[in-house]
This record gives structure tokens, sequence and C-alpha cells, in this order.
């Protein structure tokens, strides 16, 4: 097949999801290639801080003030996909007071939204946290859902007319006089060969940039991928983001999401983000870390741990080894000048609260070298599912099913979705894996991750017709396997018994293992 577009954006994170809506804005042809699902990569396996630009004020005051300022427009554009809860930065006796101070210092020379409040009022507020909590900032702080955000962008730029085309991987560029000309794609579901003529390419793969540049011929664009494993446990601990009041180290953040909280995180740099290990050290580090937090966080269940790479780009600044104190800013790499290959731009850096800022900034730039003057238009229009302007609220399912109780049924008790949620989605997305759905729904994301819900999803999706039992047994085993991978490092405790239970209901009753599964299932 072959397509033609002004632009084509590489990657469906949240950079490149902000990329193609901003395009599209400014009447742009664009289309977005991701090789996975929307949200694939680390716009999913990040921290869910909608940063209010503390954590950055003392280093770097700038990227404070550009938090602060993003932080006030994803809360009206994206107001579905953010929970406005409000966080805190504390000391514990003991803690460097002087840090307190260049907080203050920091955050006035931001702009930032802050007030010192007394420990007592923090304790009152959360009451879970260290008793031993000396100075606090309360702060602006919230909770962004990465996939509601980059589905609520994607669909913002479709209804201005740019085509969004997920598992397809860029395999090729061409490059034609000098020239970035075409990329080329593989449809990883059906195989097809897909070529897209480009009159400008953005590459905005996060951690692949490099190796999506050297597609078209532009070697060591160097992106250090930075691990950081995260931690969620079975409850909300907090209803606010609570953060220590030091210098930014592991695990010093408890971010409440959905139903549970999750403590991160780790920054160690590795060499294939595509291979992130979970270390058990690192797992046990940030319980360690929750627990001077949260006094008693121990005692909680972990549910599931992840790891995400960050998407730096090299800074000559600092050592090449050491990525926790390499700037988050963004950095726009422009091939012509670089390679001297015309009409690519890449982008890395960031964070996913700045991803509309970095958006702008690389259209902005690539506008300028076609010559255009199209103004970006972004930050005031909320997308899709927003426009009602109010912010995400965890007991919202709660209210849905107590209104459709009488003619729905609950699948899964912990996230509260119903069979009509999973039917119509699975409905419209007939080629969806279970961690499709999962991304959408939240499947088996709560405190038994997927120990029940998920087999009665695979019943569903045979019952209503919409998938073979080969094909169902299949997506199941490749979920529950999916799900493995983050609960083999917190087996201890409470959580090794409900895996128990797991997985004699999946291999002693159902016995899933050996149930024939000939159709191979993409994820
Ligand atoms: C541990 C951790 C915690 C974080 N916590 C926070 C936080 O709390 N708040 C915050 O604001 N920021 C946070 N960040 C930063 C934030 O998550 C990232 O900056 C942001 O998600 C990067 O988005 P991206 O779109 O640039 O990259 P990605 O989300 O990685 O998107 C790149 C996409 O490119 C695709 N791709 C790669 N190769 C190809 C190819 N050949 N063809 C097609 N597609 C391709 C990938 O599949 C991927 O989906 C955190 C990061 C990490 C690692």
């Amino acid at each position: 097949m072959r397509l033609a577009a002004d632009v084509v954006v590489i990657g469906g994170g949240a950079t490149g999801s902000g990329i193609v809506r901003d395009c599209a804005m400014r009447g742009y042809k664009a289309i977005l290639v991701e090789r996975g699902d929307l949200g694939h990569g680390t716009s999913a396996r990040f921290h869910g801080l909608l940063h209010s630009g503390g954590r950055y004020v003392v280093a770097d005051p700038h990227s404070g003030a550009e938090c602060a300022e993003e932080n006030a427009i994803l809360k009206r554009i994206h107001a579905d996909a953010v929970e406005a809860t409000g966080g805190f930065f504390f000391q514990i006796e003991g803690d460097d007071e002087e840090f307190a101070d260049k907080f203050i210092e920091g955050a006035k020379i931001a702009n930032l939204p802050f007030q010192e409040i007394t420990a007592a009022e923090l304790l009152k507020r959360e009451p879970r946290c260290n008793p031993k909590a000396t100075r606090v900032m309360e702060v602006e702080d919230g909770t962004i859902d990465g996939w509601q955000l980059v589905w609520g962008a994607c669909r913002s730029a479709e209804a201005y007319g740019a085509q969004i085309l997920t598992y397809h991987q860029v395999t090729g560029i061409e490059v034609s006089g000098g020239r970035a000309s075409a990329v080329q794609c593989r449809n990883r579901k059906t195989g097809e060969e897909v070529v897209i003529d480009a009159g400008f390419i953005i590459n905005a793969s996060g951690p692949w940039a490099g190796q999506v540049a050297a597609l078209a011929g532009c070697h060591d664009v160097n992106v250090i991928p930075g691990r950081g494993v995260m931690v969620a446990m079975s409850h909300r601990l907090v209803n606010s983001v609570v953060n220590r009041l030091v210098k930014p180290a592991d695990g010093d953040i408890i971010v409440p999401v959905h139903t549970v909280c999750i403590i991160g995180t780790t920054d160690v740099k590795v060499d294939d983000p595509d291979n992130l290990e979970l270390p058990r050290s690192e797992v046990q580090k940030m319980l360690d870390a929750g627990e001077l937090m949260v006094p008693g966080f121990r005692e909680s269940r972990a549910v599931h741990a992840w790891a995400g790479a960050r998407p730096l780009i090299k800074d000559d600044r600092v050592s090449a080894s050491d990525t926790r104190h390499m700037s988050r800013g963004m950095a726009i790499l422009d091939h012509e000048t670089r390679d001297g290959v015309a009409g690519m731009l890449t982008i890395g850096g960031g964070k996913l609260t700045t991803y509309r800022l970095m958006a702008k900034n690389i259209t902005d730039v690539m506008v300028d070298k076609l010559g255009d003057d199209r103004p970006c238009l972004t930050a005031t229009e909320p997308v899709p599912g927003s426009e009602d302007g109010k912010n995400y609220h965890v007991s919202h399912r709660l209210r849905e099913r107590e209104e459709d109780r009488l003619e729905d049924q609950i699948i899964c008790e912990c996230e509260l979705m119903s069979r009509k949620m999973f039917t119509k989605l699975l409905q419209d997305n007939p080629e969806a894996s279970f961690d499709d759905l999962r991304r959408q729904l939240r499947l088996g994301m709560g405190p038994c991750q997927g120990g029940f819900c998920s087999l009665r999803a695979t019943g569903i999706a045979c019952s209503e017709g919409k998938w073979s039992a080969d094909h169902a047994t299949a997506a199941l085993r490749l979920f529950l396997k999916n799900r493995w991978i983050g609960l083999w490092p917190i087996l201890s405790g409470e959580q090794l018994r409900q895996a128990a239970l797991d997985n004699w209901i999946i291999s002693g009753t159902l016995n899933v293992d050996h149930l024939p599964a000939s159709e191979e299932v993409v994820l």
C-alpha cells in the first residue's frame, strides 16, 4: 500500500500523539505510525505524576516553571485524564532543612503555586504519612493517565483529519536528493508493507529515537535510556501525591493512580529499551523507601512491578552514566544541519507533563523550515471527552455501576469493569489483544491482577462469537504471560498467596497451559 502525507510522525507515545495533534490542528495532513498500540512505550510505563514542577525547582527552576504552566493546561484540555489530587513535599526529622529553604527560593523563581503548611495539617489530610514529618510544602501535583492522554490527543488529531496507524513498525526511511522522502512500515498484524510519501518526517520514538534516526542514515543519536522501576500497591495508601522534600533520590514519590498507589522510581543507565530488567533489589529498595514516607507501607500488598526507560538525549555537561542529573529538558535534533538529511527532525527528553509543549516546539521548528506561518492551537481546545472540563474522579466507575447494576454484570470487581464495557470495546476492536483491551478498560490491573476477570473476559469473548476458542486461549495465555513479568519480582507475603491461588485456578482447574491454541496473537 502507498500513502502520502505532509508530515509523518513516528511513535505513538505522548510526544508523537501531541505532535500529530498539533500538526493536524495547523492544517497539515498528518499520519502517525506506531509499532504497537498507542501508549505502548514509556508513556505507559511511567509513574503517573502530573508534575506541579516542585521536583525541579531547586536544580532547574526553568523546568519547574514549564511543568507548572503545562500542569494547568493539561488539567483543562485533558480533563478526563487528570485527577487533581494535589500534592505535598515533606521532610522527615533529620532531613536537610536548607533544602526546604532552597525549595521556597526556586518555587518563587519558577512562579510555582505552593504554600508551606504545618506537619499537623499534612497528617490531618494524609494520616498515613510519617508522623515525624517536619516541614511541608503543598503543591498542585496531580495524577495523569498516560493512555487516556494519548487517545485524547489522537482522537483530537483524527477529528482534524489525521490518520493513526497502530501496529505499524517503521523499518526504513527513504532519502532521495539529500531529503527524507518516505517512511517504510510493516503492519505487524497483517504483514502488509506500507510506504508513506512524506513532505516532512518527525521522529518521536522516545528511547528508540537513535534506532529510528539511523534508518535514515543519521547515526550516533545518543539516546541514553534511564531505566526506572515502579511498584503498585493494592490500595490508595495516600489520596494526594506525596514527595520527600530532599534532593531527588530513588523511591521518593508515591502517586495515587486509579485504585492503587505507585511508589517510584530508580534511575539506572541501560543499553536496550526493549530489555528492561526488574531487579528484585530495586523493588525492595522501593518498598523500603515507601516505608519511610508511609510507615506500614510494606504490610500493604505489592500487586505489580514494571520498568520504563527515560528517553534522555545525551548532555555533555554530566557523565554519560549519570542519567538522574541529566537535563529533563527536551532536545530537538535537526538532521539537515547535523547529518545533511533535510526534512527530518528528532525529539527526545522531556516529561509526559510537558508533552504538549514539546510537540509545539518541534512543530514550530518544522513550520519555520517549511516557510509557513501557522500558529500552534493546542493549548486551549479540550480533546474529545474533556469538553465538560471535569477532572477524573476515582469513584466514577462506582457511580456508573450503581446506575447500570440492574441491566449489566460486573466482570472485574477490582476495577468495576462491566460486561457491556468489555463487549462494546471488543466489538469496536475485533483485532485487539487482551493487553490492548486492558489499556482501555484496566482489565487485570487491580489487586487480583486478572486472576478472575481475565477468565470471565475470555469466556465472554468466545460465547459472544467474537473469538474462536483457539484464539481466545492464545490471547489469554499471552495476557497471563505478560502479567507474570510484573508479578515475579514481588512474590512474597500476601502477594505470593494470591499468585498461588490464581495459578491453581488457571493451571489446576482450567489447565490453560495445555488447551489447544493454534492462532498467533500479536501483542
Ligand atoms: C520510570 C519513569 C517514570 C516517569 N514518570 C513520569 C511522571 O510521573 N510524570 C511525567 O511527566 N513524566 C514521567 N516520565 C517521563 C515520561 O514518561 C516520558 O518522558 C514520556 O512518556 C516519553 O514519551 P515519548 O512519546 O517521547 O516516548 P514513548 O512513550 O516511549 O513513545 C515512543 C514510541 O515510539 C514507538 N516506536 C519505537 N520504535 C518504533 C518504530 N520503529 N516504528 C514505529 N514506532 C516505534 C514505541 O513503540 C513507543 O510507543 C517517566 C519516565 C520513566 C522512565
